[in-house]
């Protein structure tokens, strides 16, 4: 059995998403009043573009190229804010992804903390999370981050083999990654986190072990471990086409023993992904997101109670940068013409997943409360893993034991709907055609961990 089906950090997946008419956001803001409200802003740039990255992203961007984007952003922020201002949105959290955000340079950086904090109440006690990779990681720009008062700064360092780096093409050093490293530890920001990747062709439970203990010995609050995915699009499909092997038994060995020895040095499992350092006056940042969310900038997405929107999906370059170029033209950001209406079981569905997998699991009766059925009754399949060993309950909660934890993305695509199914696969067709169309060959079938 392959664990290493799909990564379920939200449900649906965009490529279940498609063209809607007659949205508009201010038909929606009411959904967004108040406090408690999540912002992010999508960067989508990069340096050089990772073997194993699908996510929206490109490459060779000129410093004219990412003002002109950022311009476009402040023109989103401006509208959303007259949009969302009889609301009163409030929100306690501004993550931003991307891509590489530091990637801009110290005063595109200001220039996005200033234009964010003009047009958005964000809330005292927000949190302000960022995304950092070590090449780009400098001390004038931490010192943009501490000043704008980032609470978690996270760093892909994915290994520190350099022959494991090169097979992810990564274009930092092991050594550019503890420099960077050092350099944030120094910024004492309330969270660091550190992200590793296993299951990589080459890799050992030793090699993974070793790179986890140099990790731990910056003590960061977090860890994230990542198990490699070559996903449709992806640079490394071609390797794996032209013989390069995932071996999901070996990824699953050095995921347990990853696991273990990160319980053994006090980190708290709180996702399959996720290890949090347990230690008197550490914060907690559980969470799990299930608030309203806005999006800004191209290629991030929104979540206003049942809609969800964005831009269309796009991973090869030629369509990232087609989709690019729209949002730059777009001259009405409250038009949404892209995205879904979660019907109640959907939402049921999105409920399970993103608490199932999870710390502390699933809350049986506030899902109860919220939805007036209960979530065994709607989906029969948790009896069946709580039978097996995979869930158990804790008090009011439905719980991933420790096998279905390192099951979670095995178990997670069982509660996709066959709606969403066939949506995903008729988006996955498509794009396998317009391969077909662009190259004059079909590329061998995508080979899952
Ligand atoms: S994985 Fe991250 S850093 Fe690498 S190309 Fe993708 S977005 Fe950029």
């Amino acid at each position: 059995m392959n664990p290493y089906i799909q990564y379920m950090y939200s449900y649906p997946h965009k490529t279940a998403y498609g063209p809607l008419f007659g949205v508009n956001l201010k038909d929606y803001r009411e959904r967004l009043g108040g406090p408690g409200h999540g912002l992010y802003l999508h960067l989508p740039f990069c340096q050089s573009k990772c073997g194993y990255c699908n996510l929206f992203s490109v490459t060779g961007q000129t410093e004219r190229a990412v003002d002109r984007y950022l311009d476009t952003v402040k023109g989103q922020m401006e509208q959303y804010r007259e949009i969302l201002s009889p609301v009163k949105t409030g929100f306690s959290s501004f993550t931003i992804g991307g891509g590489t955000p530091l990637l801009l340079t110290e005063k595109q950086l200001e220039k996005v903390f200033a234009m964010t904090e003009a047009s958005f109440p964000l809330e005292e006690n927000r949190e302000i999370v960022i995304e950092t990779a070590p090449n780009q990681t400098t001390r004038g720009k931490l010192a943009v981050l501490k000043a704008a008062g980032a609470t978690r700064v996270s760093m892909g360092i994915q290994s520190f083999r350099e022959e494991e780096l090169k097979v992810l093409r990564r274009n930092h050093s092991a050594d550019r990654a503890r420099e960077g490293v050092k350099l944030l530890k120094e910024f004492h920001f309330p969270c660091m986190n550190l992200d590793f990747i296993y299951g990589i062709p080459g890799q050992s439970v030793n090699s993974l072990l070793e790179s986890l203990k140099e990790a731990l010995e910056y003590d960061p609050e977090e860890i994230f471990l990542y198990p490699l995915y070559v996903k449709h699009g992806a640079g490394l499909e071609r390797d794996v086409r032209e013989g390069m092997v995932l071996e999901p038994e070996k990824a699953m060995a050095e995921y347990e023993a990853g696991a273990e020895y990160l319980d053994r040095m006090g980190y708290r499992q709180d996702s399959m992904r996720r290890f949090v350092r347990q230690r008197e006056g550490d914060r907690e940042f559980s969470d799990c997101g299930f608030s309203s969310s806005l999006a800004l900038g191209c290629g991030g997405r929104s979540y206003v109670g049942n809609l969800h929107f964005c831009t269309p999906y796009a991973i090869t370059r030629k369509d990232c940068l087609r989709e690019l170029e729209a949002f730059e033209n777009t001259v009405d950001f409250a038009r949404i013409t892209h995205g879904i209406f979660l019907s109640e079981d959907e939402e049921k569905r999105r409920y399970v997943i993103r608490h199932l997998l999870i710390h502390p699991g699933l809350p049986a009766g506030q899902y109860r409360q919220r939805f007036g059925t209960v979530a065994d009754e709607d989906y029969p399949v948790l009896t069946q893993w709580m039978e097996e060993g995979l869930l158990a309950c804790h008090g009011d909660y439905l719980r991933l034991t420790k096998k279905g934890m390192g099951l979670s993305d095995y178990l997670g695509p069982k509660l996709i709907s066959p709606y969403i199914s066939r949506r995903m696969e008729a988006w996955d067709e498509g794009h396998r055609q317009d391969d077909r169309q662009d190259h004059g060959s079909l590329p061998g079938k995508f080979k899952k961990l």
